[in-house]
């Protein structure tokens, strides 16, 4: 990226951005760098001078929901981060449709359906991110994923000249495992799930459940969930165990003892070390198993 780009954005951006703004703290990794610059969006004159300065200057944009899928490298993000703010965390129900603004965490999303008496969203609750990183990822758990819910989303792109929102039908984002057509620039402001009337004590006793296999079966600490993608018919997590790699640490960094598809880092650890961690673990597994192991989580910088 030009550093001419990043100062006109910041000049463009002077009454709303902060520069080297640590990341980090914004993940659940809670290590790596600073954003050069960062804005919090918290509503329309945000948005609008964001749109403006992406579009004028060209700088890069990253999007942090929750941070839950994110690695953020210890030299940083060089670029514009932004992240939606409390105006973006509403939400609603009318009749069967649920909506949700982009910052709205999806624990919160669940519990707020099974109480409206409506169900769908359940498994959300096992799922620490945002509903925009929802949509972004296409998260899922539990035999169910967003796309089975999401009716539509309204995206802006930040790098258009406009801060008008589109709604975009969820059939159009092109949702399939881990993935969706939701690009770096695209911001989810809000989206709409299509939810079935439930009884809400099943409900809660389904979210209790799932928060109790949770427990059980996943690491707490430092991580952004599972690392690499499952592959068909398969687990990654299973694979890792099988190549020998539970436990395997480089530096500030380790394999899981608990559930090998996970990685944690240390308290005051290095994201570099995690990133090593991932590259080595990738290529263990490919020369010891022949399988190519993708990358879920987000690399940053
Ligand atoms: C303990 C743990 C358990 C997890 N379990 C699961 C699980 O069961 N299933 C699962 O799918 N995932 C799981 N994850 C991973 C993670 O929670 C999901 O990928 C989640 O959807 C990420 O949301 P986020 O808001 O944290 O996004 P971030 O990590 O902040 O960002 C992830 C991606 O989404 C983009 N993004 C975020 N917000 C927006 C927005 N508003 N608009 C546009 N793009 C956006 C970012 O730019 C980035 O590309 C787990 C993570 C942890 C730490």
């Amino acid at each position: 990226m030009s550093a001419p780009a990043l100062e006109k954005a910041a000049e463009l951006l002077e009454e709303v951005a902060r520069r080297d703004v640590p990341v980090g703290p914004l993940t659940t990794y809670r290590v790596g760098g600073n954003a050069a610059l960062f804005v919090e969006i918290d509503g329309e004159p945000d948005l609008e001078a964001v749109c403006t300065a992406v579009s004028v200057s060209g700088v890069p944009v990253l999007v942090v929901g929750k941070g839950s899928n994110l690695l953020v490298a210890d030299a940083g993000f060089p670029g514009l981060a932004v992240q939606l703010g409390e105006g973006f965390t509403g939400i609603t129900t009318e009749d069967t449709v649920l909506e949700a603004g982009g910052g709205a965490a999806c624990p919160v999303v669940a519990r707020r359906s099974v109480a409206a008496g409506l169900t769908g969203m359940e498994w959300a609750v096992g799922v620490p991110g945002s509903v925009g990183g929802a949509v972004a990822m296409n998260a899922g758990g539990h035999g169910s994923e967003t796309k089975d819910r999401l009716a539509a989303a309204d995206v802006v792109d930040l790098a258009s000249a406009s801060p008008q929102p589109r709604s975009i039908p969820a059939a159009d984002l092109d949702l399939s495992y881990r993935h969706s057509a939701i690009g770096a620039s695209h911001l989810v402001l809000r989206a709409r799930f299509a939810l079935d009337r439930g009884d809400p004590e099943e409900g809660a006793a389904r979210i209790a459940e799932i928060v109790r296999w949770r427990r059980e079966n996943q690491p707490g600490g430092q991580n952004a969930g599972s690392i690499f993608t499952n592959p068909p018919g398969d687990s990654a997590g299973r694979i890792i165990d099988a190549a020998g790699l539970k436990g395997f640490r480089i530096g500030t960094a380790q394999v899981s003892d608990k559930h090998a598809n996970f990685i944690q880092a240390d308290n005051g650890g290095s994201a570099d070390d995690v990133r090593r961690v991932i590259e080595t673990v990738r290529d263990l597994v490919a020369r010891r198993t022949g399988i190519e192991l993708q990358v879920e989580v987000r690399l940053v910088g």
